[in-house]
């Protein structure tokens, strides 16, 4: 089955056709789909939002300002990694203010998570790079099952403190 894809945000249908062998994958992609333009306008929206161009951290944000997909959440930490080029020992947050405190919040179905300020550049590369994986919740330092990986060993990503509130 080849179809155009047609943009989630805006509804233009391009003028090219996508195919792949498995269902499944394609119904993701055209559930995701967003054109060139409108990939832009959200991350420059983004940007503004959360990113504090002058310390190069990202925002603290209430629950009530909550990203509310995965695919955002990942454009966040893309850009930020990308304000943050090679500094390794980077935070994203505020640490003397925020430490160990959550920074910014992500609402998927029913359920929040945290990100906390303390999470730095090599987690969040690593993060990244296992993108395509599935989430797993595992137990956190204090044996609470609430921490989350994406890493297919399931163990804990160093440095990445993402958490699924109860
Ligand atoms: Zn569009």
């Amino acid at each position: 089955m080849s179809v155009p894809p047609v943009c989630n945000v805006c509804d233009k249908e391009e003028d090219f056709l996508v195919n792949m062998g498995n269902l499944k994958k394609l119904m993701e992609y055209l559930n995701n789909y967003k054109c060139k333009e409108c990939e832009i306008m959200e991350t420059k929206l983004i940007i503004e939002k959360f990113i504090d161009t002058q310390t190069n951290n990202i925002r603290k944000k209430d629950k009530s300002e909550s990203i509310n997909s995965k695919t955002n959440f990942y454009q966040l930490l893309k850009v930020w990694k990308f304000y943050n080029k090679e500094n390794f020992d980077a935070k994203i947050g505020h640490v003397t203010k925020y430490k160990g405190q959550p920074l910014i919040y992500l609402k998927l179905y029913d359920s929040y998570y945290h990100l906390n300020a303390d999470t730095s550049y090599r987690g969040i590369e690593n993060f990244l790079e296992n993108r395509e994986n599935d989430w797993q919740i595992i137990l956190n330092a204090v044996g609470n099952r609430n921490l989350v990986t994406n890493r297919l060993d399931g163990k804990a990503i160093k440095h990445f403190y993402l958490y699924k509130l109860k």
